[in-house]
């Protein structure tokens, strides 16, 4: 049995870990840079920091939960969801805290990867696995002065919960995912919020709802009713993922449902059109709120829908406005068209990933790099989803790298590596796609500097789930 070495210590690395130690595997070890298991989960610890694909469904298949304390479970169940799974699977002893993997090299003589780990330990394995997520590593975005403000500042993701932000004036820039989740809970203690929003988003209601005694008994001892819930929200989220088809029905629908909902809720004209967004559903993430609209309504919360040009000791300066606050919160997101880029990895004949994704990452089922043997990648390249569950994706990918590895070990092969033709042709097919996808004609993070989309799948999650199920040996090389 190869030794295998999986980064990270997320949904995708505890998704690989278990499949592989269900399937046989005992070698498995995994390096973890922060402190403890559990990915986003565990950095994201903003108020009100939710799932927004329903837990039934945004959990592990493996391992169904009845104990959910709500449709759309908050991050502490979630972590704690994560660690219980990593202990009860036998995971949580071969993760290695503290450890961040800078560097791996594939070692052709030996067919093995050597990691370099940041404390200047190496280690070796036979295959190596990165689960480092799309979006783990937060993003400041480059406004002038930024590290000159004197007040409290910091990311969201890098939530400074000992900061005394209680009748503050506080700013928050950016109006995505994470915002309109603690925009609410801010706006109740600040004595003046500041809302800075570069782009608005179509928002609809968020079917949420509390599961109180009844419903838990009922997912505990109504044989599939769990079940019932989780596969009626994936029905919805795979229709849902029609709606990002160029001027599809499904998207003129959503559109004119989130339209409505900002109608019903944003009485204000003024104020309605500037959270109405201009662009075609789906181009960025649809978000499901029922608080944010009302929040923005209230007398103490203020909208800027100017660009922040500038940062100062005591505020930011918007469209020549000065506006002074005591902190400042940015929900600007991550860096997630950089793959992989905190570690030099280095494939055969000395060629570093870097240089193959210099104009965007690509990878075959967004797994296999050509020239990367033995190396997978889980959450990779053009595996993000407009809407559904990434959990989802992550078994998929954990069951393929599964059904590899049995491959090499019945043949006997000590390497595999993906065509370059194959990959080339799952490339050319994806962009394809995509190109006549929403994304196709649209900025977002979704798209990398060179035109590239390299974030999103350009499907739906069934078709991904169908087409990493099928293993041609034909598109790979083994050795
Ligand atoms: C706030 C938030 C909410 C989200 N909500 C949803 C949702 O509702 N539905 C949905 O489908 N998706 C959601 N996502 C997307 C989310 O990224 C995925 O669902 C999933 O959690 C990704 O898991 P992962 O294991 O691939 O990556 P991550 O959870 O990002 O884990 C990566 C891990 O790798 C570690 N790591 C990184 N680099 C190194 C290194 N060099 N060495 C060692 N360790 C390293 C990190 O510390 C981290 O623990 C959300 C994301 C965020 C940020």
């Amino acid at each position: 049995m190869p030794s295998i070495g999986i980064i990270g210590s997320g949904f995708g690395a505890l998704a690989v870990a278990i499949t592989l130690l269900e399937d046989g595997h005992d070698d498995i070890r995994l390096w973890e840079r922060s402190d403890s298991i559990g990915g986003v989960w565990r950095d994201n610890t903003y108020p009100g920091a939710a799932c927004d694909v329903p837990s039934a469904l945004y959990s592990f298949s493996f391992e169904p939960f009845t104990g959910w304390a709500s449709r759309y479970a908050h991050q502490p169940q979630i972590l704690t969801y994560l660690r219980r799974t990593a202990a009860k699977y036998g995971v949580t002893p071969r993760v290695r805290t503290g450890a961040t993997v800078v560097a791996a090299t594939f070692d052709e003589a030996r067919s093995q990867w050597e990691v370099g780990l940041a404390d200047g330990t190496v280690d070796r394995v036979d295959v190596l696995v990165s689960a480092v997520g799309q979006l783990s590593d937060p993003a400041l975005p480059a406004i002038p002065g930024i590290d000159r403000f004197r007040g409290i500042a910091f990311h969201s993701a890098r939530w400074d919960h000992s900061a005394p932000l209680s009748g503050k004036r506080i700013a928050v820039v950016g109006t995505g995912a994470s915002a309109i989740q603690f925009i609410p809970h801010l706006a109740d203690r600040a004595s003046e919020l500041l809302v800075f929003q570069r782009t608005p988003s179509y928002i609809l209601p968020r079917p949420d709802q509390r599961y109180g005694r009844l419903y838990r008994g009922a997912f505990r001892n109504v044989p599939g009713a769990l079940q019932r819930e989780r596969e009626t929200f994936w029905s919805i989220a795979e229709q849902f993922s029609r709606g990002l088809d160029d001027d599809s029905r499904a998207g003129r629908i959503i559109r004119a449902l989130a339209l409505t909902h900002l109608r019903l809720r944003v009485r204000d004209r003024a104020l309605r059109e500037a959270l109405t967004p201009d662009y075609p559903v789906g181009c960025r993430r649809i978000l499901f709120a029922n608080s944010f609209y009302p929040t923005m309504t209230r007398p103490h919360v203020g909208l800027v829908t100017a660009a922040v040009g500038e940062v100062t000791e005591t505020g930011l300066v918007a469209d020549g406005v000065h506006h002074e606050v005591d902190a400042i919160v940015f929900a600007t997101g991550f860096d997630a068209q950089n793959f992989l880029s905190s570690m030099r990895i280095e494939g055969t004949g000395s060629r570093l990933l870097a240089d193959a994704w210099a104009d965007g990452a690509r990878a075959h089922l967004g797994m296999h790099v050509p020239g990367f043997p033995n190396f997978f990648v889980a959450y990779g390249p053009n595996t993000n989803l407009g809407g559904g569950s990434i959990v989802y994706m992550l078994e998929a990918q954990a069951r393929h790298i599964r059904d590899v590895l049995r491959r090499m070990r019945d043949g006997g092969h000590r390497s595999v590596a993906v065509t370059r033709e194959a990959a080339d042709r799952f490339d050319h097919a994806v962009q394809h796609r995509l190109e006549r996808s929403v994304w196709g004609h649209c900025e977002s993070w979704y798209r990398h500097p060179s035109g590239r989309i390299t974030s999103n799948w350009p499907g739906n999650t069934r078709t991904y789930a169908d087409a990493t199920a099928r293993l041609a040996p034909e598109e790979f090389s083994w050795t």
